[in-house]
C-alpha cells in the first residue's frame, strides 16, 4: 500500500491498479472510498473481503457522469431530475439494473437493483473517468470503524489490502450520501444523508413514509436492502446430493450425483467463490431441481459472508 498525494501522475497510476483489478482508496465529497473495477467481480470480493464484514452489503457504483449512470441503470423521469438536480453530488439512486449490465452481481449483493451517484470531488471524478469503468466503492474503512475523512483514517484502517490511498486531503461533507430507492411508486430514503428530505421533495415530489406503514415505502424498518434468496429451497454443508438437486460445489473434490452442478471456485479460493456466488445461485435456481444443495465453505475471511447469504436462503 502506498499514500499519494492525488497530483495528475498518481491518479494515472491508480487508475491502472483499478483496471488491473486492485483496489484503490479515494476522496469523495462526503468520505474516503475503497474502490473497485464494479465489473470485476473477483474485484469486488476483494474489497469485501478488505472491509472485514461477515455478510454481503450492496456497494454505491461510482460514475463519472450522468451518461454513465445511464449506461448500467434504467432511469425513470424523476430520477432523472433528481440526478439533474443533484448530481455531482451526495445523493445515492437505487435503480433497476439495465438488461445486459456489465457491474459484477456481487457489487448489488445479487439484487436486481444498482445504487449509483456521480461524487461531487475532482479526484474521484479524474479516477472514475481514467479508469474507464463503473467504480463500486464502500467507505474505506474496516466493518465497524468510523468513516474516514482523511487518507490517514484509510491508512490505519485497512492497510496492506488497499494497492493504493490518493490523498485529497479532508472530505468536505464528511457524512455519506443519501441513499434513495428510486423502484418505488414513490422515493424512498433508505439512508438519510448529505442531501434533505426537503430538497429531494422539491425535486421528485413526497417521498414514502415509512413511519405511517406506507405501502410505498421499503419493507425493512432498518433501512437496508432486501437480501437476494433463490426461490428454490437450499440446504447447507451438504455430503451428498440427489438427482433431483442443483448442486453449489466448492472445492476440487465435487459430490456426484447431483441434477444439475456449478461449482464457485474448483480451486477452493473464497474470493473467486465469492465473485460467482450470486449468479450461480440463480443459475441453479433456475435449474428446475426441487432442491439446491450448497457443500461445505470455509467459514473464514469471505467464507464468512458466503456462509451468511447461503443460510438466509436457506431459512427463507
Ligand atoms: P456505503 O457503501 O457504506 O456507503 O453504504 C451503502 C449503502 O447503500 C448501504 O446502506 C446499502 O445498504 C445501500 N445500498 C446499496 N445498494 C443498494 C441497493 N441495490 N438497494 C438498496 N440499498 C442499497
Ligand atoms: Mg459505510
Amino acid at each position: 500500500m502506498s499514500l499519494h498525494r492525488a497530483d495528475a501522475a498518481a491518479v494515472a497510476e491508480a487508475a491502472a491498479l483499478l483496471r488491473a483489478g486492485r483496489l484503490v482508496a479515494f476522496p469523495t465529497e462526503t468520505v474516503y472510498g475503497l474502490g473497485a473495477d464494479a465489473k470485476n467481480g473477483e474485484a469486488v470480493a476483494a474489497v469485501f473481503e478488505a472491509k472485514g464484514r461477515p455478510s454481503f452489503n450492496p456497494l454505491i457504483v461510482h460514475l463519472a457522469d450522468t451518461a454513465a449512470a445511464e449506461e448500467i441503470v434504467a432511469f425513470t423521469g424523476p430520477a432523472r431530475a433528481l440526478a439533474a438536480a443533484f448530481w455531482p453530488g451526495p445523493l445515492t439512486l437505487v435503480l433497476p439494473r439495465r438488461a445486459g449490465c456489465p457491474v459484477s452481481l456481487l457489487a448489488g449483493a445479487g439484487l436486481e437493483t444498482l445504487a449509483v451517484r456521480v461524487p461531487d470531488h475532482p479526484v474521484a471524478l479524474a479516477l472514475i473517468g481514467a479508469a474507464g469503468c463503473p467504480v463500486a466503492a464502500p467507505s474505506a474503512n474496516a466493518s465497524g470503524a468510523v468513516s474516514p475523512t482523511e487518507a490517514a483514517h484509510v491508512e490505519a484502517s485497512l492497510g496492506d489490502a488497499v494497492a493504493m490511498i490518493l490523498d485529497g486531503g479532508r472530505c468536505a461533507v464528511g457524512v455519506e450520501s443519501t441513499v434513495l430507492d428510486m423502484t418505488g411508486p414513490r422515493p424512498a430514503i433508505l439512508r438519510p444523508g448529505g442531501i434533505t428530505a426537503e430538497r429531494i421533495e422539491a425535486v421528485a415530489g413526497t417521498l414514502a413514509d415509512h413511519r405511517a406503514g406506507d405501502g410505498a415505502a421499503p419493507s425493512s424498518p432498518g433501512m437496508l436492502a432486501r437480501h437476494y434468496a433463490t426461490r428454490t429451497p437450499l440446504r447447507m454443508n451438504a455430503t451428498s446430493a440427489g438427482t433431483d438437486e442443483a448442486l453449489l460445489a466448492f472445492g476440487r473434490d465435487v459430490l456426484r450425483g447431483a441434477g444439475a452442478t456449478l461449482n464457485l471456485s474448483p480451486a477452493g479460493e473464497l474470493r473467486e467463490a465469492a465473485a460467482n456466488l450470486f449468479a450461480m445461485m440463480r443459475a441453479l435456481d433456475d435449474a428446475g431441481c426441487t432442491r439446491i444443495a450448497a457443500m461445505p465453505i470455509p467459514d473464514e475471511g469471505l467464507g464468512r459472508a458466503i456462509n451468511d447469504r447461503l443460510r438466509r436462503a436457506a431459512h427463507d
